[in-house]
């Protein structure tokens, strides 16, 4: 039983995946099972040219960052289990007990980050009744999101990224990954809010 599956290896999954990882140190954070769906065959970052993404070098194409980025995942915080290669298709349960079936597996969860991007072709079974018409994109774009409360879509179930309603910039995306982290964390704090920093001093 997982304590929070992300799905979705790009910007946000990968964003909120780094900030859990990087609290292990945290007492209440020392016990938990993360996991994250690394699948990133239709990330936006396939055909993607950064020159104006905070912290990100100009000219960096972003199928460059897809294997840096899991593998930066991979060397930092290597107790988040990555699962490659699986396509989630399906969402069974409630908060505390869902069960995550992909193309090949299915896994126990407590709760779900949903990080899939907002592309036309969502079409994860158990989340379709949450799916609206995307508010920041232009209607001929045909965008979605999942209906949301800051991030939060229901007990257990939160949407990260362009898929939870934001425009379609990477340092957002990335923002709202770590803001559902951080979310995460001070549930898992008894609602005291904290974050997760490293220091030179
Ligand atoms: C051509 C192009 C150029 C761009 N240029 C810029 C730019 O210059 N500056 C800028 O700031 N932004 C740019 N962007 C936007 C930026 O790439 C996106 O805003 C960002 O990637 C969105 O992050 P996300 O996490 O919402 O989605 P993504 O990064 O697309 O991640 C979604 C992930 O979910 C995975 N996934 C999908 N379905 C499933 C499933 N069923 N099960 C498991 N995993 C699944 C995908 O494979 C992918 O890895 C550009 C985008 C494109 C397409």
């Amino acid at each position: 039983m997982f304590d929070v599956l992300i799905i979705g290896g790009g910007v946000s999954g990968i964003s909120c995946a780094l900030i859990l990882g990087s609290a292990k140190k945290k007492p209440f954070v020392a016990d938990k099972k993360i996991g994250i769906f690394t699948h990133q065959k239709s990330s936006n970052l396939q055909e993607a040219l950064f020159n104006n993404a905070y912290g990100i070098p100009a000219g960096t194409l972003g199928s460059d960052l897809l294997p840096q980025s899991t593998q930066q995942l991979q060397d930092q915080y290597p107790h988040i289990s990555q699962i490659e290669n699986e396509k989630v298709i399906r969402i069974e349960g409630f908060a505390g007990n869902f069960t995550v079936v992909t193309n090949k597996n299915s896994y126990l969860t407590k709760a779900i980050v949903v990080a899939v991007n907002s592309s036309q072709t969502f079409a994860i079974e158990g989340l379709m009744h949450y799916v609206i018409p995307h508010k920041k994109s232009i209607p001929e774009k045909n965008r979605f999101q999942l209906e949301n409360t800051d991030h939060l879509v229901a007990e257990g179930i939160y949407v990260a990224g362009t898929l939870a309603g934001w425009r379609s910039q990477l340092a957002i995306a990335a923002g709202s990954g770590a803001s559902v982290a951080t979310d995460i964390l001070t549930l898992w704090n008894d609602g005291n809010q904290t974050h997760a920093h490293d220091s030179i001093r």
